[in-house]
C-alpha cells in the first residue's frame, strides 16, 4: 500500500503498466465489474500530482489498482476504454436527444465558460461503486475547472444524456 493512503480516500496498490493492464483482462474475461480512470497530475483524485495516475477499480475483487506516467498513457487508455465500452467507444459521440435539466445545464454553462476562456478542465463520470464517489450510492458527475472549485451532481440514475453533452464537449464536437 502506498504511504500516500491515509491521506486519501481510497487504499490501492501500485503495478508497473503490464500488470495492471493484465489484471484489467483477467477482470473482464472472467466477468467482473471493473473500470479505471486517467488521472492528470493535477486532478484531485490523483495520489500523485507529479504524474499521471492510471487507476483501476477490479471492483469485484475490491482491490485499486494504480500505475503511475509521466506521459499521458494513451495506449493503454485505449485498449481498455475498447474492452470496457466497445471498439467504438471513442467515436460514439453523437448529440443524444432530450431535454437537459435547468441544474444540468448549469454545469454544462459552467464547462462552456471554462472552454471560452481558455482553461484547462476535465470531468469524471463515477458509478455508484466507484472509490472516488462520495455521494453515497448515488451516480456522480464531478467537473473540474483550473484554478476554480469542483462541481459535481449526483443522479439516481445513469445521466447519460448529460454525460453524453459534456463528453461532446471535451472532444470538441459541439
Ligand atoms: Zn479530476
Ligand atoms: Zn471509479
Amino acid at each position: 500500500m502506498c504511504k500516500a493512503c491515509d491521506e486519501h480516500r481510497f487504499a490501492f496498490e501500485t503495478l508497473d503498466e503490464q500488470s495492471m493492464a493484465a489484471a484489467a483482462r483477467a477482470a473482464h474475461d472472467a466477468g467482473e465489474a471493473w473500470h479505471f480512470h486517467v488521472l492528470a497530475p493535477g486532478c484531485t483524485f490523483s495520489p500523485d500530482r507529479q504524474a499521471y495516475a492510471f487507476l483501476l477499480e477490479l471492483t469485484d475483487q475490491d482491490r485499486v489498482i494504480c500505475s503511475f506516467f509521466d506521459e499521458k498513457p494513451v495506449a493503454v487508455n485505449k485498449e481498455l476504454l475498447a474492452l470496457l465500452h466497445g471498439a467504438d467507444a471513442l467515436l460514439d459521440k453523437a448529440m443524444a436527444a432530450g431535454d437537459i435539466a435547468n441544474a444540468d445545464r448549469a454545469l454544462l454553462d459552467g464547462i462552456a465558460a471554462a472552454i471560452s476562456s481558455g482553461k484547462p478542465w476535465h470531468h469524471h463520470m463515477m458509478f455508484p461503486a466507484c472509490q472516488l464517489n462520495q455521494s453515497g450510492g448515488r451516480w456522480r458527475i464531478f467537473v473540474e475547472v483550473e484554478g476554480e472549485e469542483p462541481i459535481w451532481r449526483d443522479y439516481d440514475g445513469e445521466p447519460s444524456l448529460v454525460l453524453n453533452r459534456i463528453e461532446r464537449l471535451y472532444f470538441g464536437l459541439s
